[in-house]
């Protein structure tokens, strides 16, 4: 069955300065609409994460869909995950900076600090309680998803302007660096 591909709310639209709402019927079939198309738009759209507010639906739940790629070649493969209601716990002192990009800030890549390591909670979409121990690349997508629910975006979290590159110089200065030295 085809799921709609969902338009992705692009900087400027003020859904996106939006803090999102809990979700309190996690069986309400729009909800689950909701995931199911989320779902659908991170892999067609290649993202490892994508947040409800970015498709204009103001709700506190994102998708995580990490996979191994040149920067994080460790990065565990996860099926697309559905976290509702999430929230940060505890996290490491500790912060590292690395490029992110964001689908609702197209063209751009900053180099943005965040926890290394997070401990979170979030619902599944069976409405089960999980309590995990994020690090590295997925406690990154997390924390940038989590943002995401209460409108903030990676260009508010860099510590320079100077930290923000165009896509095009990106891929040439950093992303093709990376690539060679694999
Ligand atoms: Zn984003």
């Amino acid at each position: 069955m085809e799921k709609p591909i969902l338009d992705i709310a692009q900087l400027g639209n003020p859904i996106l300065r939006t803090k999102a709402k809990a979700v309190t019927d996690i069986t309400d079939p729009k909800i689950s609409q909701l995931i199911d198309s989320l779902i659908e738009t991170a892999i067609a759209s290649n993202g490892v994460g994508i947040a409800a507010p970015q498709v204009s639906q103001s709700f506190r739940l994102f998708i995580v869909a990490s996979r191994p790629n040149i920067r994080y070649p460790d990065a565990p493969k996860m099926q697309p995950t559905a976290m509702i209601n999430p929230k940060i716990i505890s996290h490491s002192e500790q912060k590292v900076k690395d490029w992110e990009g964001c689908l609702s800030v197209p063209g751009l890549r900053g180099l943005v600090p965040r926890y290394q390591t997070v401990e979170v909670e979030y619902l599944t979409r069976e409405g089960v309680l999980e309590s995990k121990v994020l690090t590295d690349f997925v406690a990154r997508i997390f924390q940038h998803e989590l943002d995401h629910l209460d409108g903030i975006l990676f260009l508010d979290r860099l510590e320079s302007n100077q930290d923000l590159y165009s896509e095009a110089e990106y891929q040439k200065r950093i992303f093709d660096n990376t690539a060679t030295e694999l």
